[in-house]
């Protein structure tokens, strides 16, 4: 039904899923820049279109809302998008052909976010599936309790009158963040890249309080929002009294703030953690499990919850073609 080749390709049909090099149809699950190519056709959410607008533009585009089916053109097969909890329009896609039911998550999480659409899980015959954080080290606390760490972090840089710096990816993390602090009433001083997608996020229907596009004049009591890659920008180097911290799945353990040369870090995650990712495969219930990203160790930790499993990138015969439903 399928096969990899620096991408997953439906057989029988045009259609790449999340494709890294250019094709000519690709379903792209969410809008981080590392799902993307330049494709002549892309399937994806409407919300997933409007954050890939600023920065990309396929030549024609197949915009379909959650919950709704379309037969591709090839015909025979039917796909569908559903939420996957990520970011914002994070999509995963199920193929349906035979009778038999193929789901690719995409990166996804269970937990619930305050920007995000509700993860739903669909049960399958086939399941290919992100898994970045597949080691039991990577238990993330509740995400309230880590809200709760990062509020009390902020008001001990304000009681120094420093200025508290938040490191968080642009897309995605920066706007449960400017979210869940904002509502809590801090004036949050993001980014300009960080404000517009904002922007984009409020025109899809998220609403922001005490939001406000980053000003060098205006730092006061402030909470600046940055991207991790402008951790070095002029701007925050001109910030007096300067505190940073980076939010991040990555940020557990002890050794992380020093790893990543912040002043503290707090595991806030767009992603599933060991335990949600057992907890997804038990609600799929599917016969076979293809991994993709992550550790290698991961597979032998479904094994022994009872599951069969392959590596993705390993999972090719030698003309390239994927044999499913065979016996091991
Ligand atoms: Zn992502």
């Amino acid at each position: 039904m399928f096969e990899f080749d620096r991408g997953i390709h439906v057989q029988g049909t045009s259609l790449w899923l999340d494709s890294k090099i250019g094709r000519e149809f690709s379903f792209v699950s969410h809008a981080h820049s590392d799902h993307v190519a330049r494709h002549q056709r892309i399937l994806a959410t409407p919300q997933t279109l409007r954050l890939l607008a600023r920065h990309f533009q396929a030549r024609e585009t197949t915009s379909l809302p959650f919950g709704e089916s379309v037969e591709i053109a090839d015909g025979g097969t039917r796909v569908t998008l559903f939420p996957a909890g990520h970011i914002l329009g994070s999509a995963q896609i199920l193929v349906e052909r035979d009778g038999k039911r193929l789901v690719y998550t995409g990166d996804f999480k269970m937990r619930s976010g305050c920007t995000t659409e509700p993860i739903e899980v669909r049960e399958c015959d086939m399941l290919i599936m992100e898994c970045t954080f597949g080691r039991p080290g990577y238990r993330f606390p509740p995400r309230e309790e880590t809200i709760d760490k990062i509020a009390a972090w902020i008001d001990s840089v304000h009681a120094i009158h420093g200025v508290p710096v938040l490191l968080a990816y642009a897309t995605g993390k920066a706007q449960e963040l400017a979210k869940a602090l904002g509502d809590r009433g801090y004036l949050i001083s993001a980014h300009p890249h960080v404000h517009s997608v904002c922007e984009d996020y409020t025109a899809l229907g998220v609403r922001f309080e005490n939001l406000e596009r980053f000003v060098i004049t205006n730092y006061r009591n402030r909470v600046v929002l940055f991207p991790p890659n402008k951790r070095h920008s002029g701007d925050l180097m001109a910030l007096p009294k300067r505190r940073t911290a980076f939010v991040s799945g990555w940020a557990m353990g002890e050794a992380a703030p020093a790893q990543i040369h912040s002043d503290a870090a707090f595991p806030l995650s767009d992603h599933a953690d060991f335990d949600e990712l057992i907890e997804y495969v038990r609600q799929a219930r599917p016969s076979i499990v293809y991994t993709t990203h992550g550790f290698d160790d991961f597979g032998k930790h479904l094994k022994a919850a009872g599951f069969r499993v392959k590596p993705l990138a390993e999972a090719k015969t030698p003309t390239g073609q994927l044999a499913l439903f065979e016996e091991e």
